[in-house]
């Protein structure tokens, strides 16, 4: 059930794994044009030389590579948009943008013969809308609009350059319609990116509320709602694991089940608030008083169980002591001045290949024995009868 409530969690909040495929979509969508300009290069319809080319490309590349680390190594993670969506898609638009101002043919195609270049640079700005589609899953208006401008305003200074360095060359009336058809249609889709981003955004709020509400159903699946220690059922998982561990060899634990002594008379005399009050402070009290790689859990009533990895009897018995000691000093004033609770403690430890009943059981029979001789004891399964403290 909790694998369950995992998996379930890992799904409703997997935000990094989004991001990472928002930056591979975008390294896809610089290869598409890359290979648009490297046909158009062999083709004759790229004025540039191999090794502008190279150089050009070279540099889109290196950015890729820079912002596509900076992204899947974590480090953009504290990011307010951990993608870099604005930053990819203005890099991958001034990748376009210088492109096509070397789109068109000189006089004669290699490939193709004489074939008039009309259309050939908005085939590449073409890739500019996956870019901007892709940019539309995590960009609002206003910095989709930053970059339909960018786009747009770049587009029209290429075509300014290009008229005034080989203007002779091209047609006003296309290149001018084949812009404001571009511009327009940018136009389009920063409104219709902006609806997918507002309604991917509430759907992110909902899954952030859903891992949240997950991760307070797992939290109620292993607590004991009074003490917020383990429950039992948890906590006999846990008993499991261990166990899987010890019998693999190299690994031992100890187990220690509690009891607190007299606890039906407190409830009587100070009501059940009081009693529900000392179990809260008892757990706190464990719980601080053990490391961070053991566990503590609540059967039910005012029964506890420990598991100390990693250890033997001797310190076991220890640790149990410190405990039933810290106890007997603990004051609970503020309850009542004369209240004052005590704790029995059988421990054992787990021996391998044997059931955990069979360990569980000898820690509740050396328990049996401390309330047997006087309670406010620890009996450790070694020595029953030397080890008990008075
Ligand atoms: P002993 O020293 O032999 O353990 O005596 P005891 O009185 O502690 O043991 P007993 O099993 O007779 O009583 C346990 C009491 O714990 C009975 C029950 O009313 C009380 N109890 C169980 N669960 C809760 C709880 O959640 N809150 C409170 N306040 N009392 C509880
Ligand atoms: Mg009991
Ligand atoms: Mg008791």
């Amino acid at each position: 059930m909790i694998a369950d409530l995992d998996r379930a969690r890992q799904l409703a909040v997997n935000e990094q794994r989004l991001v990472r495929r928002h930056v591979n979509l975008a390294v896809a969508t610089s290869l598409v044009h890359t290979t648009i300009c490297a046909f158009y290069l062999w083709g004759g319809y790229f004025s540039a030389t191999v090794p502008v080319f190279l150089g050009l490309f070279g540099c889109v590349w290196l950015g890729n590579v820079i912002l596509l680390m900076a992204v899947r190594s974590g480090w953009t993670k504290t990011f307010r948009d951990p993608s870099m969506s604005l930053s990819l898609a203005l890099w991958l638009t001034t990748g376009f943008l210088i492109s096509i101002y070397f789109v068109e043919t000189p006089e004669q195609s290699s490939v193709f013969g004489a074939v008039s270049t009309d259309g050939f640079r908005i085939s590449v700005m073409m890739v500019f809308f996956a870019a901007m589609l892709l940019a539309s899953f995590r960009l609002n208006f206003w910095k989709l609009t930053v970059l339909a401008l960018y786009a747009s305003g770049g587009y029209a200074l290429v075509l300014l350059l290009a008229f005034s360095d080989h203007g002779i060359r091209l047609s006003f009336t296309v290149e001018w319609l084949q812009w404001l058809i571009f511009s327009m249609t940018a136009g389009a889709f920063v409104v219709t990116g902006a609806s997918i981003n507002a309604l991917r955004s509430s759907l992110s709020g909902k899954n952030e509320e859903l891992g949240k509400a997950l991760e307070m159903v797992r939290e109620m699946a292993i607590r004991d709602e009074l003490t917020g220690l383990f429950n039992r059922r948890h906590i006999m998982e846990i008993l499991q694991q261990q166990q899987a561990l010890a019998d693999s060899g190299g690994y031992r634990f100890c187990l220690c089940y509690l009891d607190l002594d007299h606890f039906k008379p407190i409830n009587d005399t100070y009501g059940h608030g009081v009693g529900d009050q000392v179990l809260r402070r008892f757990a706190r009290l464990v719980h601080d008083s053990l490391r961070e790689a053991d566990y503590t859990g609540r059967l039910g009533g005012e029964e506890f169980v420990l598991v100390l990895s990693q250890t033997g009897l001797e310190e076991a018995w220890q640790v149990a002591e410190r405990l039933r000691v810290s106890l007997e000093k603990q004051l609970f004033t503020d309850l009542h001045p004369e209240l004052r609770v005590t704790v029995s403690i059988g421990v054992s430890e787990y021996r391998m290949g044997e059931q955990i009943d069979e360990a569980l059981n000898r820690a509740d029979g050396c328990l049996y024995k401390a309330k047997e001789g006087g309670r406010n004891r620890v009996v450790c399964e070694t020595n029953l009868d030397s080890v008990a403290s008075a």
